[in-house]
């Protein structure tokens, strides 16, 4: 791994506030609706269990996963899924919950492909908003920080899978 060093973004408590405070949002916007809330693996995982957990309503939950072909620092777009979701979603609310977007091509991707199985609707939830290489616009519902630039890891989030476990989002800072 080349020499770096982790700046701290966001810290554990910072999360937990921002992940309150959407769940409180999402609660009051889906009372009494069937919800589906969705992952994308692998980022989101401890994102979602926490918005789950702060939302606290009767919701189901599934995980979908999308490889991407292309380099680290450049999506391509042309996107396949490698594990999709297993519950039906025809007629329900779907919640996509995501880490980070970025170009946004793998949400934009994502939204048409579960828009295919006909659900009543689907929304967004993103723990960072990402603007440095936006190229599809798409708009999350609900988003937890917005950054302008750099490379993130920690709170589910990895570099060549390291760092998921931390507590905290950090800054990869390159020596
Ligand atoms: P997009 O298609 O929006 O460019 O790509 C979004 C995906 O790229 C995210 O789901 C995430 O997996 C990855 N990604 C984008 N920015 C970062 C980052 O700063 N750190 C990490 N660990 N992954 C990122
Ligand atoms: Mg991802």
């Amino acid at each position: 791994m080349e020499k770096h060093q982790l700046i701290q973004r966001f810290s554990a408590d910072q999360l937990q506030q921002r992940v309150r405070e959407l769940a409180d949002e999402i609660r009051t916007d889906y009372r009494n609706r069937q919800l589906v809330v969705i992952g994308i693996l692998k980022g989101a995982f401890i994102f979602l269990a926490d918005l789950i957990r702060h939302l606290n309503i009767p919701s189901e939950v599934d995980f979908i996963r999308l490889a991407s072909y292309g380099s680290l620092t450049e999506s391509s777009g042309s996107i396949r899924v490698t594990k999709d979701i297993e519950l039906p979603i025809a007629g329900k609310h779907v919640l996509v919950v995501e880490d980070i977007v970025d170009s946004g091509i793998t949400m934009a991707w994502l939204l048409d492909h579960l828009r295919g199985k006909n659900p009543e609707s689907v929304k967004t939830c993103v723990c960072i908003d990402k603007c440095e290489r936006r190229e599809k616009s798409v708009a999350a519902d609900y988003i937890g920080f917005r950054v302008t630039q750099g490379f993130l890891v920690g709170y589910g989030l990895d570099w060549s899978e390291q760092y998921r476990y931390l507590p905290d989002i950090y800054e990869v800072k390159f020596l």
